[in-house]
């Protein structure tokens, strides 16, 4: 009887497996696993809000295994070693796995397949990330899209999702003897538990993922589009972290909003399910990207973005701008909602974002790397990809002379301030007349909401008008004719 490996990485789910289901069909046995091995995605290995949610996903995937009659085999080190030994004591003659887009892990997978096939290990790897496959939507002359709005129809005259394979009802059981470690030999959860949080908001896992797309679905899908933008309403689907560890494929979403849209009696639904689909798009576009440029996650796709545009003095501004204490309440707000719960909303991403490459004029690097530490989605496309965007040397980028201000932002996509008060709850008095500019209130009217500004709450940490004159001289006097497409 043939054994066969599955090896599981960001695809931490049973169903819409398309490894798990090849292996399943080949009628043999079959040995999940799982290699902890952080090193194999240097410069980028999982931050802490990451390593918490991979700890609570790998618990729900072992259970469902379990459920299925099966057991998922946990193992840390070299892939490559591990994969060998789990070979020889297995006797397994194939290892199937889902492919996985960041270069650093693909180039670490072609190294294995190699090896593998070498040995005479027969190898498998399934699309199942995507709903593209990186390398087959290019234009007319053969050369990768770097913007959008072109992309999105090529993808869309190529439309033809596959229906998402459906959970097995049972698995052939793992032969006693194979070495597993436990998730907490992993250490994957921080000693200090700042994540306590985290516990109330998510429920990481592929049951997780479709119970919040069900309860999206049911009370927000309709409101997408008007609903989106506004980060004090619950009018996203918060489904990015599931997406980014697999625990449901975009196949999944697609299907399952294509029936709420047919099950719709108005068209209101087409449209929200059309543009949560573009939305997905974005995560497309953003993953064929970093296929087709991997340096972009450490250097910027338009190479006159150099060194000498940002600010090497800014370290207590890019410290308060992390602790949420710049003295902006919408950036605050943002940064306090990432910490406590290890996601921000995309709006807020954007403000943020902007504020720190634009008006601090701080390296879209540093802003980059403490998402990536505190995202419970961080995710290497969308992340470099979107800070790229904000910085404006990305695809399809923000032209960088377009600055956020985070003032008329916070008024327009929160006018009432019920987002501010949430997350900056110093304010929670302030009436919404002064809350997105706390500075220009009145004393009295500070008073009245006991507010003692550069005490209870900081005064700003600059002057957003001048910084911005002073990005745009910087910006121009290195971009050149850039400048031109101000006019
Ligand atoms: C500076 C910055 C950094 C970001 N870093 C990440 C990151 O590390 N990981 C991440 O998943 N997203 C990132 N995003 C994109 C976006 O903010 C999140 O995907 C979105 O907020 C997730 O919430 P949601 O699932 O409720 O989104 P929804 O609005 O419900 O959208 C559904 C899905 O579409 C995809 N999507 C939506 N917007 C984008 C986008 N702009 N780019 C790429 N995919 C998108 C996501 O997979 C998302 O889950 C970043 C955006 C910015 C501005």
């Amino acid at each position: 009887m043939t054994t066969v490996l599955v090896w599981y990485r960001n695809d931490l789910r049973v169903a819409d497996h398309p490894a798990l289901h090849q292996a399943l069909a080949d009628g043999g046995a079959v040995v999940p696993v799982y290699i902890h091995a952080p090193d194999e995605q240097a410069p980028w290995s999982a931050g802490a809000a990451s390593n918490w949610w991979l700890h609570q996903s790998l618990a729900a995937l072992s259970d469902s295994l379990a459920r299925l009659g099966s057991r998922l085999i946990i193992r840390r080190g070299d892939s490559a070693a591990e994969l060998s030994s789990l070979i020889k004591e297995s006797g397994a003659t194939a290892v199937y796995w889902n492919r996985c887009y960041e270069p650093a892990p693909a180039a670490r997978d072609r190294r294995i397949a190699q090896q593998l096939s070498d040995a005479g290990i027969h190898c498998r790897q399934h699309p199942a990330a995507l709903l593209f496959e990186p390398g087959t939507v290019l234009n007319k002359t053969g050369e990768p899209y770097k913007v959008f709005t072109p992309f999105w129809r090529a993808c869309q005259q190529r439309w033809s999702p596959p229906t998402p394979l459906s959970s097995p009802s049972a698995l052939p059981a793992v032969a006693d003897g194979l070495s597993c470690l436990s998730l907490t030999e992993l250490d994957l959860l921080p000693r200090k538990a700042w994540y306590a949080g985290l516990h109330d908001i998510w429920q990481p896992g592929e049951a997780g993922a479709h119970q919040r797309l069900q309860s999206f679905c049911l009370s927000a899908l309709a409101l997408y589009p008007q609903w989106r933008d506004y980060p004090d309403r619950p009018g996203t689907s918060r489904l990015s972290p599931h997406l980014h560890f697999g625990e449901i494929t975009p196949q999944q979403i697609l299907w399952t909003l294509q029936d709420w849209a047919y099950r719709g009696e108005t068209g209101g639904l087409t449209q929200a399910t059309e543009s949560l689909i573009r939305q997905l798009g974005w995560r497309e576009f953003a993953h064929h990207i970093l296929h087709h440029f991997p340096h972009t996650s450490d250097r910027p796709l338009n190479p006159r973005f150099g060194e000498l545009l940002w600010r090497q003095d800014a370290q207590s501004l890019l410290h308060a701008w992390q602790l949420g204490r710049t003295g902006f309440p919408i950036i605050d707000a943002g940064m306090r909602q990432l910490w406590q719960t290890g996601w921000m909303h995309n709006r807020v991403r954007m403000i943020v974002a902007s504020f720190l490459v634009k008006n601090c004029r701080i390296d879209w690097r540093q802003g980059a790397r403490w998402f990536w530490e505190t995202l419970v989605d961080a995710d290497l496309a969308n992340n470099s990809f979107n800070w790229q965007w904000a910085a404006g040397c990305g695809a399809d980028a923000a032209p960088y002379f377009r600055i956020f201000n985070p003032m008329l932002q916070s008024k327009k996509f929160d006018p009432e301030g019920h987002y501010l008060r949430r997350w900056v709850p110093e304010l929670v008095a302030l009436p919404k007349r002064w809350i997105h500019q706390p500075w220009t209130a009145p004393r009295p009217v500070l008073d009245q909401a006991g507010i003692h500004l550069g005490a209870d709450y900081p005064a700003p940490l600059l002057d957003i008008d001048q910084s911005r004159r002073d990005t745009l001289a910087v910006f121009r006097a290195h971009l050149g004719p850039h400048s031109a497409a101000e006019n």
